[in-house]
């Protein structure tokens, strides 16, 4: 009844160490014992797996028994697989006499074999301090009750190995699953040192990860429990050569265990580590290569062994792929982060100097435009949106579009160039090919179109000019080859007259020469001045008296009122006078008989500054309006003096004032046509005058 009941009890234990524990227990009820020992049989050697009643009983686990020798009576109990009584022990063997055993002071022994099937796993030994307790009917009951004994620590095992398995299974088929579930590194290394525990039963697990010669630790688990502080993880690579066991793992490419630090000479205790009693470890490999290693430490001598390294190198190998996926696709992130910072950094370059170009062709005065190898615009700059949106009417727009157009079109592989004439608008197109990087047209083409109307409007008046030249040249040069017919052919006593016209004729041309001579001076910027401080009131008191005779025969009165004192003017006196002897000659010209000329001289303000002024009024035909504006053009002549006859180059004005602005001042005109004019010399006064005035 005894043996059903411990049987029943013996059924129900899952895990070997209780399963032991109960055992024993049970066994008390069955057979009577001081102490007993539940012995596993490991190859040659019994080991002792658990133990009740001894006074040293923490020395005595793990002690082994070789059974090749025979100091010990297990032998006989292996040997035979039948129970063994001994009477008094340490007669018998010496075994008994010595430590650790000696302590239990045992004298009867009893040993029976656990046999499940026709498989021995092991033994159980019971003890007595008194000699010869043992008879065989003890050992007939312990035998029974061994043998369910075994086969609920079988069954214990089993189970247990059962749950490792399926524990490991669960974790790898997890570790397998992380390889799926992220690419990021930290995540997975999280993940790896979660399953790790799960794998192995450790009091301590670190992941380090390999960098060329040494070792970096990347997660730790565990440490706050045995250390005062917490490990530095990440923080210092440790050199791989320092530590056999990390050597040892990468030469031999597979996971190591060290049951007993203390008795392992591979095993580097560090200062402060004296903790780590057992350890198990397994390299991380990817393709034969270590990339790092899974490290974890007990606290109790014994508490890995063979299997928890191989448990942990399956795990390593699930995990490693994982490890390798984050680690490449981090390296990836960080090319491509890189790149796009490269990107970005080129793209900002490009913006810039994309804004450079942008602000340059719309700060040009030319106009510019992109095509397609059609000529159809694709792109166009401030002044050539401006022409073709805004500026121009309709069917200039249009006009510009088509001589685009044509431009690209008919010229499409060198530079070409046309001109057209808008309504106030002259423009010059020119088109060239847009090369691509390659060197090879792609039809594309940009065209500068530059407003040239300033620049065909000097060459108009270049034209006019050169026309006007000939035209004036020609006039007299005609008819002194008249005069000269005359005084060849006419009669002698009007030789005279026509010497006269002559010399006249001959005069007009030589001034009209000196005109256009003296204007291309200017326009060549050939003409010096030589400066001086004079009184402005002499130099026009001359002119007025030259030409007080030229006024009698014109009949027409001439009078000078000058400002007293007289103001003071820095001035070419011989330019001087050429611009009034010029506005005097006009004034006189232009001045029907019995009218005025005054000539005047003053001082004024205007602009912020003093002047002189020479003002030359006359009551003569004075200048329409509409004139007004182009009087002081070149070759331009009135109306009315055309009409009349009245003889002149039209260089005069021109020229005169080119000369005054050359002094820094300028010549204003005011007139009513029929009623006379005023023309006025502003020059600007010469502070430094004379104390006398
Ligand atoms: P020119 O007198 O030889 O024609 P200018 O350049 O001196 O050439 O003068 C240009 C034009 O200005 C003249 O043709 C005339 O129409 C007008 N003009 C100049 N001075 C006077 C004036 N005092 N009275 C009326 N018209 C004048």
């Amino acid at each position: 009844e005894t043996l059903r009941q411990s049987a029943l009890a013996l059924a129900a234990v899952r895990h070997p160490d209780e399963a032991i524990e109960r055992i024993l227990a049970e066994l008390e009820r069955v057979v009577p014992y001081d102490s007993a020992s539940v012995q596993r049989l490991e190859g040659t050697h019994l080991r002792i797996i658990g133990g009740r009643g001894f006074p040293n009983l923490e020395a005595l686990i793990g002690v082994r028994f070789d059974l090749t020798r025979s100091d010990n009576p297990n032998r006989q109990v292996v040997r035979t697989r039948q129970p063994f009584i001994v009477d008094d022990a340490p007669q018998h063997y010496q075994e008994f006499s010595r430590r650790p055993h000696a302590e239990a002071r045992i004298r009867a022994w009893l040993g029976v074999p656990m046999i499940v099937g026709d498989r021995l796993i092991g033994m159980i030994a019971l003890d007595k301090r008194e000699a010869g307790f043992y008879t065989a009917e003890h050992a007939r009951l312990a035998e029974a009750f061994a043998a369910q004994a075994a086969i609920a620590l079988e069954n214990a095992r089993l189970y247990q190995a059962e749950r490792e398995q399926r524990g490991l299974a669960e974790a790898l088929a997890q570790a397998a699953a992380v390889v799926g579930s992220t690419l990021d590194l930290d995540q997975v290394l999280d993940l790896i040192l979660d399953q790790v525990q799960r794998v192995v039963h450790g009091d301590t697990f670190n992941i380090m990860l390999v960098e060329g010669t040494q070792a970096r630790i990347v997660r730790a688990l565990g440490y706050e429990k045995v250390l005062s502080e917490p490990i530095a993880v990440g923080e210092k690579a440790t050199p791989i050569d320092l530590f056999p066991t990390l050597r040892e793992m990468i030469q031999r490419g597979t996971a190591i265990c060290i049951p007993d630090t203390a008795s392992d000479p591979r095993w580097v205790t560090l200062p402060g580590r004296d903790w780590q009693r057992a350890y198990v470890g397994a390299p991380i490999r990817i393709r034969g290569k270590t990339v790092g290693f899974l490290n974890v430490n007990g606290q109790r001598v014994g508490q890995f062994n063979l299997q928890d390294a191989r448990r942990l190198q399956a795990f390593a190998d699930h995990v490693a792929t994982a490890l390798e996926n984050a680690r490449l696709y981090r390296e990836l992130e960080r090319h491509a982060e890189e790149l796009e910072a490269r990107v970005a950094a080129r793209t900002a370059e490009l913006e810039a100097e994309r804004a450079r170009l942008e602000a340059i062709l719309d700060n040009t005065g030319d106009g510019i435009v992109v095509t397609d190898a059609q000529g159809t615009i694709t792109r166009t700059n401030r002044v050539a949106e401006r022409w073709l949106e805004h500026d121009l009417n309709p069917e200039d727009a249009a006009t510009l579009r088509q001589a685009i157009a044509k431009c690209v079109r008919h010229h499409a592989d060198e530079r070409s160039s046309i001109m057209i004439e808008l309504s106030g608008l002259d423009l010059e197109l020119v088109a060239a090919p847009i090369a691509s990087p390659e060197g090879q047209g792609n039809g594309n083409a940009v065209v500068a179109i530059h407003d040239i109307t300033h620049l065909r409007a000097l060459d108009r008046m270049k034209t006019k000019f050169i026309s006007n030249v000939s035209h004036e040249l020609r006039t007299p040069a005609t008819s002194i080859l008249l005069y000269t017919h005359l005084l060849r052919t006419g009669q002698q006593e009007k030789a005279q007259t026509y010497l006269d016209a002559l010399e006249q004729e001959a005069q007009h041309q030589a001034r009209l020469i000196e005109s256009i001579l003296e204007l291309s001076r200017i326009d060549a910027g050939r003409l010096d001045l030589s400066l001086q401080v004079v009184a402005l009131n002499r130099v026009v008191a001359e002119a007025v008296a030259a030409q007080q005779q030229v006024a009698i025969l014109h009949g027409v009165s001439l009078k000078f009122k000058p400002y007293e004192p007289s103001p003071q003017v820095n001035v070419d006196t011989q330019r001087l006078r050429q611009v009034i002897d010029n506005l005097l000659g006009n004034a006189l010209r232009y001045t029907p008989k019995g009218g005025q000329v005054t000539v005047s001289t003053d001082r004024a303000r205007a602009e912020g500054r003093h002047w002189a002024t020479v003002t030359v009024r006359d009551t003569g035909i004075g200048i329409p309006e509409h004139e007004l504006p182009h009087i002081f053009e070149r070759f331009y002549r009135g109306e009315t003096p055309q009409r009349q006859q009245i003889s002149g180059t039209g260089l005069g004005l021109p020229i005169a004032r080119e000369l005054i602005e050359m002094h820094g001042g300028r010549i204003t005109v005011e007139s009513r046509e029929g009623e006379g004019s005023a023309f006025t010399v502003w020059l600007p006064l010469e502070s430094a005058e004379p104390a006398s005035g």
